[in-house]
């Protein structure tokens, strides 16, 4: 049962017991070298537990347990409804722990708690549902050859599957990759952001009481360079599902090439640009949907409209609505049930969101809203929402990820200029069009190299659609049927029936 109020959800995190270890063949574990590190609330920096660092020792353990999982066949080797209950069964009990691991979410990465309750967790356990529900719906094929041949076209699980996660969306982005590569029969091991480890570590335990068998699912907290390297360069893991940055996906590439050449799918970065027309058939609309666009989870999505490309004629009314909008999201106690705006997940992240505020400054764009840090008295990370207006596309704000709540304005003259203006960036994660010509709106989809493009809203979705980038966004698409590619591989069986 949900708690309302800011003293209900501070209460409840007073009592809450913090699962603090890495999660390998079925039971919590230290680290064999001992090592830990603070879990820190972005929200006043106050240390909230200390949790296992994993490193390469623990990693060759978990991917040994999940080898040996995925041998035994338990799971892997499974009847379809046997895997698929199992997972229904993991959908319910993240629902019937939703206000636990929403609380977990909102502590140690700072959004607010309405959308850790609304979106993160329920968003996770619709994911494995949908995945738990595909397992027994998926078919192989039959190639069409010649009488004297039965030729059968089959998917088969990989084995070892590791999954590096960020640590924007710890719980949801775990359960992107986890529930098809679970669905088709995989083991796995997780490795989630040092900055969010405790809904990972938590949900370990909850699969187990679902029933997955012992070894099939683990996780081992820990630093990139340590833990994240060794998953990326171990000889026994069969294949990386990777979100986060495009620097460090770069380097589970090189990872992959100096050991087993194992198969990486990349989901990373993005510099979305939300392309409003004059013809915009809902300006109010349009607007809104900007701001929450950039603003909600403080910014730190990877498809952030971040790059507010807009008509000359409408560019005024647009950024008075966007402003008017701001206003109601400032940052807030994100424990408080009425906050919209939480907290930047960790003090690095905090200085790199005001240097880049700083560059924009700098490098000549108007300071149009914000611009400052919030709520310093907390001793937490919140920052204002920033919007910069007369920013020209090569600007370092118009050209990196930010990862925060900062939006970048730069007006375009038709549509050919907001395509090229749309498409100058090393990235390709994601676009919106707003304009009432079905025809204007289809041919600038069309041209914009983006995996996914919005045509009059904003990051408009579900988990029916694949999820990726075109670009340095990565390869590999999570949520779908299409994700579940990237975790099988396909055999041929021919077989001679004249023999
Ligand atoms: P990050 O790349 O720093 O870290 C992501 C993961 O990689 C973490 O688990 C981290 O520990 C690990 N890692 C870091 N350095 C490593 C190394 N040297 N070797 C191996 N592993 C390493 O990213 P982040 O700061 O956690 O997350 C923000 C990034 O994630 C942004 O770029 C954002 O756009 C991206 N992201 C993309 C999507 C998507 O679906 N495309 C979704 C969410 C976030």
């Amino acid at each position: 049962m949900t708690v309302a109020t800011l003293a209900d959800w501070r209460s409840r995190a007073e009592k809450l017991h913090f699962r603090d270890q890495a999660f390998i063949g079925g039971r919590y574990v230290d680290a064999v070298a001992g090592g830990r590190f603070d879990c820190i609330c972005p929200a006043n920096g106050a240390v909230l537990t200390s949790v296992v660092a994993g490193e390469a020792a623990d990693v060759d353990a978990a991917v040994v347990a999940a080898r040996a999982a995925f041998n035994s066949g338990r799971w892997s080797n499974a009847a379809p409804k046997v895997r698929k209950s199992v997972l229904l069964k993991l959908a319910e009990l993240i629902l019937a722990h939703r206000d636990e691991l929403a609380l977990l979410e909102t502590l140690d990465m700072g959004k607010p708690i309405r959308d850790s309750l609304a979106i993160d967790v329920p968003g996770a356990a619709n994911c494995i549902r949908w995945y738990a529900e595909a397992v027994d719906k998926v078919y192989d094929q039959v190639a069409p050859t010649a009488p004297s041949a039965l030729a059968l076209i089959t998917r088969e699980p990989l084995g070892v599957v590791a999954a590096v996660v960020p640590w924007n969306f710890p719980l949801l982005m775990a359960c992107w990759k986890l529930g098809p590569a679970l669905a088709s029969g995989n083991s796995v091991v997780l490795k989630p952001a040092e900055q969010s480890p405790l809904t990972a570590i938590r949900l370990a335990e909850l699969a187990m009481e679902a029933g997955l068998p012992e070894g099939v699912f683990n996780v081992v907290p820990g630093f990139g360079p340590t833990a994240g390297r060794a998953l990326g360069v171990h000889g026994d893991v069969d294949c990386v599902a990777f979100t986060g940055s495009a620097e460090v996906g770069k380097l589970f590439l090189k990872y992959a090439g100096e050991s087993n050449m194992k198969r990486v799918s990349l989901e990373c970065g993005g510099k979305t640009p939300n392309i409003i027309m004059a013809d915009c058939p809902d300006l109010d609309a349009a607007a809104r949907a900007a701001a929450f666009g950039i603003f909600f989870n403080q910014g730190e999505v990877c498809n952030a409209g971040s790059r507010l490309l807009v008509e000359e004629s409408i560019r005024d009314r647009v950024l008075e609505r966007i402003c008017d909008i701001a206003t109601y999201l400032r940052p807030g106690e994100p424990l408080d049930p009425k906050t919209r705006m939480g907290a930047i997940v960790d003090s690095t992240q905090l200085e790199r969101v005001i240097g880049y505020i700083d560059a924009g400054r700098s490098c000549g764009a108007r300071l149009h809203l914000g611009g400052a840090r919030a709520r310093t008295d907390s001793g937490g990370y919140f920052v204002e929402p920033t919007i910069f207006d007369g920013v020209d596309n090569s600007m370092k704000i118009a050209q990196e990820e930010i990862f925060g709540p900062v939006l970048s304005t730069i007006v375009f003259k038709d549509a050919d200029d907001a395509v090229r203006i749309g498409n100058d960036t090393i990235y390709g994660l994601a676009a919106a069009v707003w304009t009432r010509d079905i025809a204007k709106a289809h041919n600038t989809a069309r041209r914009l190299r983006a995996g996914t493009v919005w045509v009059n809203c904003f990051d408009h979705g579900d988990i029916t659609v694949p999820f990726g980038g075109y670009k340095e966004s990565g390869f590999g698409r999570d949520k779908s049927l299409h994700a579940m590619e990237k975790y099988t591989q396909l055999k041929t069986t021919w077989i001679n029936l004249e023999a």
